[in-house]
């Protein structure tokens, strides 16, 4: 998935079933069958919520979920954290130092929670269901500890606990799917919205814990999707992200002719939606009649592609165990530039892997070159507990990890300004998310390749899509004038 931050949520700082996941202080809560709860709940309405979300898009989507299930029921969400009766962390595992920002939050609140035993604490996601009892055991002034796949039961689950159920009350065992039913997303942004179209992965990348918190791969039909389109097309969006850890393995568990691009054809058709664009892409699983329909459905369908290579070097794509090798990545690359030729490509990069040697990140840095990214994400390896790669040897020097992050970053900022300083004079199609945030004579919005543009303009242009020629460019965005 792409970016890597705390987000804070409009007005709002962004397996198995296993009933034996308990610590002493925790209780387990065992799946009823799923009922709608009552709207305006008493025990829900009128509290301020406040949400914070660590990690990726997936992540962000289930907080927009969560809160569109608290705001049905009556929840407001507040500012600032000091005024809210509920405190909602939605976490990420995928690096030690997410984890850690979260741990530190949660001994801060230690305090608070003594002086107002009224408010409420609740932990989510992919920390809750892979560290949920620990939590449990280290934090025992947390009330709520809620799973990546029972996050549909966030509602009910908060009114257990203000019906006086003993805390923390521990939800993750791993239903199949999630059900947010016709839930609309309490979205930070008006316009664009995030939309999960599968949960979980069945790789087994030897750094990554996401099928361990995630669980295995679970596609939703397509009817289901579009009805949840259609709700947010109503709701006034213009722009859907699709969501998914290897979207192209879509619907493959569904069988039949499931597949991304009878997704974006039928995604296509609707009335009202401008954009789709979608994440994250496998190398591996990339296939050419993808690029084709990319091309075909290019009035919705934006060519932009986030397909992370991880590593340059063969020797450490095995290692990785991504089942591919550097020369498949650029055969794709050559597959996609031919059928859709507007195409950009995004990328994500670990560096000082297990065992990687000078040697194999020269290959990183050349095949970021040859590929020439529009931008990249590039991290630090940190080992996770649970995974394959616990068992190899962390032996890249610190020292030598942040270094090749700094270089491969530069490489990286360099071919973005080149790329972009290649744009200057042509015309490109933006839709105008709102003010600059530095200068509100400035407008900001994003290309059909989701490259950032910003240009002077008025609020009455913001949800529209408008023709802006480029006159200067950074790594990072483009600047431009209306025509
Ligand atoms: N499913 C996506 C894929 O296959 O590329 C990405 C999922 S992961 C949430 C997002 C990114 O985090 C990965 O692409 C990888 O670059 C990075 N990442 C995952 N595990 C990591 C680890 N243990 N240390 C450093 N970076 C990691
Ligand atoms: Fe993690 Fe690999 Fe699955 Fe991506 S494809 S989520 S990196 S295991």
């Amino acid at each position: 998935m792409l970016d890597e931050h705390e987000h804070s949520l409009r007005g709002v700082e962004t397996s198995e079933h296993n009933p034996d996941l308990c610590g002493p202080e925790g209780t387990v809560y065992s799946v009823d069958p799923l009922k709608v709860a009552a709207k305006n709940h008493p025990l829900v309405a009128g509290t301020k919520v406040h949400l914070l979300t660590f990690g990726c898009q997936m992540n962000k989507y289930d907080s927009e979920m969560v809160a569109g299930l608290l705001g049905e029921r009556g929840a407001a969400f507040v500012e600032n954290p000091e005024d809210a009766g509920l405190l909602i962390m939605n976490t990420c595992s995928v690096r030690g130092h997410a984890e850690d920002r979260v741990y530190n939050r949660l001994h801060l609140l230690k305090e608070r929670k003594r002086r107002e035993p009224g408010f409420t604490i609740a932990v989510m996601g992919c920390m809750a269901q892979k560290e949920g009892e620990q939590i449990a055991k280290k934090f025992p002034w947390v009330d709520l500890i809620v799973g990546t796949r029972m996050l549909d039961e966030f509602p009910r689950l908060l009114e257990r606990v203000r019906e006086g159920t003993p805390t923390p009350l521990l939800a993750i065992e791993t239903k199949p799917d999630v059900k947010f039913g016709e839930t609309v997303a309490r979205r930070e942004n008006k316009f664009m919205a995030y939309l999960t179209v599968m949960r979980g992965c069945n790789k087994r990348c030897t750094y990554c814990v996401v099928p361990y918190t995630r669980g295995p791969e679970v596609s939703r039909r397509i009817t289901d999707i579009v009805a949840e389109a259609r709700r947010l097309v109503a709701d006034g969006v213009l722009e859907i992200m699709l969501l998914g850890q290897t979207i192209d393995t879509y619907g493959y568990d569904l069988g039949g002719d499931n597949t991304l691009w009878k997704l974006l054809r039928e995604l296509h058709a609707i009335e009202g939606l401008k954009r789709i664009r979608f994440i994250t892409s496998h190398p591996e699983e990339c296939r050419e009649e993808l690029f084709s329909t990319m091309h075909e459905l290019r009035d919705k369908v934006m060519p932009f592609i986030h397909m992370p290579p991880q590593s340059g070097s063969d020797r450490m794509l095995r290692r990785m165990a991504r089942g591919y090798r550097r020369e498949r990545y650029l055969e794709v690359v050559r597959a996609a530039r031919e059928r859709c030729p507007e195409i950009e490509f995004c990328g994500d990069w670990i560096v000082g892997f297990s065992g990687e040697t000078d040697q194999d990140f020269e290959a990183s840095l050349t095949l970021m070159e040859e590929v020439g990214f529009q931008f990249s994400y590039v991290f630090k390896y940190s080992v996770r507990e649970g995974t394959p790669a616990q068992n190899l040897d962390d032996d890249v020097p610190e020292e030598i990890k942040k270094e090749r992050h700094a270089r491969l970053t530069e490489l990286q900022e360099r071919i973005s300004l080149q790329r972009n300083q290649a744009k200057i004079g042509r015309i490109e199609e933006v839709l105008v998310d709102g003010p600059s945030k530095h200068d509100s004579s400035r407008l900001t919005g994003r290309t059909r390749s989701f490259q950032l543009m910003h240009f002077p303009g008025t609020p009455e242009l913001v949800g529209q899509i408008v023709r802006v020629k480029v006159t200067q460019a950074t790594p990072l965005s483009l600047s431009g004038e209306l025509i």
